[in-house]
């Protein structure tokens, strides 16, 4: 479902963050901050900020709330500069600790400095116990400030470039990143590209940011994805940029659920329109498990590009695969659930009973859609399984002869390590059940989910570069406990940075 969107609270995995970075030529940074924000809001509703240099110093603004709550005029005015980076934030609890809340920005013998993350290191807790052993004070304990650290201290001995390459070398786990080091924009994507970053190109300068509609949204132009592994330093007079191949890790591991969850569908992420995947993520399904029915309903919003591909896939050939009779009219597309958008993540429901009534007040059936009907729901995914089985129990109570739920990622077995909040294994409903077992739990008719291996072909890509941890609970990073999918070299520390 889609992120903030339609799960009830606690039943959705939660980017934790979007970011963006731009540089420009002769005009204040602030407002396309800002409204790339606004595009970006969706990876992050906790917390807001920017930061700018204006030449001279550094400006920071950050804010509990949405986009529009942690800025008002006063707050844009005080932003000077043309060079500046912003964040939008989830925190990792409930509660926003606002010493977490990003971008995060200090100054340093070695100038100052600001950093937006979007991403998780697993092995912070090393780095920041080594900087604080040479001396370092944090403020926070996230890993954004751990970052920050170990930059300033390598910035005081080298160039730009070679500092980021040795924090590069230290830090371990995903990390797409906008920084600002005084009136100079940099991006850098960790070598394995796990989350998104992208680069533009505006009428008077260039924008980094997670996702591609936030460029849309400035009028500018996607040039591409920025690479795993690569640092991007934009001019500071917004007049070009440079790139540096930092690190090569020779395979990738993007986050397969960018595309199936997290990215705006007319987003542009390494190479694919996100829509598009999610169509034809749809049409694998219908291939892979399709069943015949009356009426297939997307859940909103997020399930209708995938709805929207099956019945597609549904028109040409039968459940069985072989191709459609043309008396035959396939199954019919409906948008037999309304929702109200109305109902934020700030609704507070004290008592078990009402949690578990909690998706009516989001989700409404048309009865005259479902009544004497056999039903497809379609949804992107299951967490802890409370929205599916109130949303079939609901489809049911509408009259609905059967309920069939298809699901269009793999079952999430295991929780996400690198920026998603997605549930710990216990929570998870997949995490020691059966399919069968799952179906039985939602009071489903039938219950299917998209293979790992239809997945990688709709984002044609091979496993080996995908990061496929929540479906099979191997991990391209070296995580305690945990076991990975390759062979990972997790950074040994030694006291001294490395040598180049
Ligand atoms: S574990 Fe899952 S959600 Fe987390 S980065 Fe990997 S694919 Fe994405």
């Amino acid at each position: 479902m889609e992120p903030g969107g339609d799960h009830i609270d606690g039943d959705e995995p939660r980017e934790k963050c979007g970011i963006v970075g731009v540089s420009l030529t002769d005009r204040a940074a602030v407002r396309p901050l800002y409204y790339a924000l606004y595009a970006l809001q969706h990876r992050g509703q906790e917390s807001a900020g920017i930061v700018t240099h204006d030449g001279f110093q550094q400006h920071s603004h950050v804010e509990r709330g949405l986009v529009g709550d942690a800025f008002d005029e006063r707050a844009l005015e005080s932003l000077a500069g043309s060079t500046g980076i912003g964040h939008v934030r989830y925190p990792t609890a409930g509660s926003l600790d606002k010493s977490c809340a990003q971008p995060f920005s200090v100054s340093f013998k070695s100038g100052s400095l600001g950093l937006s993350h979007n991403g998780n290191l697993v092995n912070a807790d090393e780095v920041r116990a080594e900087l604080e052993s040479a001396g370092h004070a944090f403020t926070s304990d996230g890993d954004t400030e751990v970052i920050a650290h170990d930059l300033a201290r390598n910035l005081l001995e080298e160039d730009l470039v070679r500092a980021v390459k040795h924090t590069m070398g230290r830090i371990h786990g995903s990390y797409s990143l906008t920084i600002t080091h005084d009136d100079t924009v940099l991006g850098v994507r960790d070598p394995l590209g796990n989350r998104p970053l992208c680069l533009g190109k505006l009428e008077d300068g260039y924008v980094l940011a997670s996702e591609s509609a936030a460029i849309d949204t400035l009028d500018g132009e996607l040039i591409r994805d920025v690479k795993p592994g690569e640092l991007v330093v934009l001019e500071p007079d917004g007049a070009g940029y440079d790139t540096y191949q930092l690190v090569d890790a020779g395979s990738t591991a993007h986050c397969f659920f960018e595309h199936v969850y997290f990215a705006r569908p007319d987003s542009i992420i390494d190479g694919s329109l996100v829509y598009e995947v999610r169509r034809e993520l749809g049409r694998k399904l219908w291939e892979e498990s399709g069943v015949e029915s009356d009426v297939v309903m997307p859940v909103p919003d997020s399930g209708r590009a995938f709805a929207s591909g099956y019945v597609d896939a549904a028109h040409e050939t039968t459940a069985d695969g072989d191709p459609r009779a043309e008396d035959d009219g396939g199954v019919e597309f409906a948008e037999g659930l309304m929702k109200n958008r109305y109902v934020g993540r700030t609704f507070i429901m004290p008592t078990q009973d009402e949690r578990e009534r909690a998706v009516r007040l989001k989700l409404n059936p048309i009865r005259s859609t479902v009544e004497g009907k056999t039903v497809t729901i379609i949804d992107d995914s299951i967490v802890r399984g409370t929205t599916s089985t109130q949303l079939v129990e609901l489809v049911r109570e509408a009259g609905a002869e059967a309920v069939h739920m298809r699901i269009g990622a793999p079952p999430i077995v295991a929780p996400c390590y690198f920026g998603i909040d997605m549930a710990t294994r216990e929570e998870l409903i997949a995490a020691d059940r059966s399919v069968e077992e799952i179906r039985e739990r939602i009071a489903a008719d039938s219950l299917a989910y998209l293979s790992i291996d239809a997945v990688a072909a709709a984002l044609e890509a091979s496993r080996a570069d995908l990061c496929l941890g929540c479906v099979t609970g191997e991990y391209p990073f070296d995580v305690e406990g945990e076991t990975t999918d390759r062979r990972v070299e997790r950074p040994e520390f030694s006291g001294v940075p490395a040598d180049d």
